[in-house]
């Protein structure tokens, strides 16, 4: 099964590699698909992962750091349309 690097996790910065199916590959990355429509079989965090490379285990971390930092949601949601608004300029390669 093909692999796709992805790209560094805004939390822990780690890069990780996912499996995806020929098909899905073929469909997303070949023909341009997009990530909902290529993986629909796959759940929200894995989709995720492979396009920003943020892990939910780390979201997760981010998101309860910045609540013990009283971060009020709106701030919180900024901040997560930023970083996924970098992810998708990123390529995946
Ligand atoms: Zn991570």
């Amino acid at each position: 099964m093909p692999k796709v690097l992805t790209p560094r996790c805004f939390s822990c910065g780690q890069k990780s590699e996912v499996e995806i199916t020929q098909v899905e590959y073929d469909n997303y990355l070949n023909k341009r698909q997009h990530v909902q429509v290529a993986m629909s079989d796959r759940d929200a965090n894995f989709r995720e992962l492979l396009i920003s490379g943020t892990h939910n285990a780390c979201w997760m971390t981010m998101f309860c750091d910045l609540q013990e930092s009283q971060m009020d949601f709106q701030n919180f949601m900024w901040v997560w349309c930023y970083l996924t608004g970098i992810a998708k300029m990123g390529r995946i390669t």
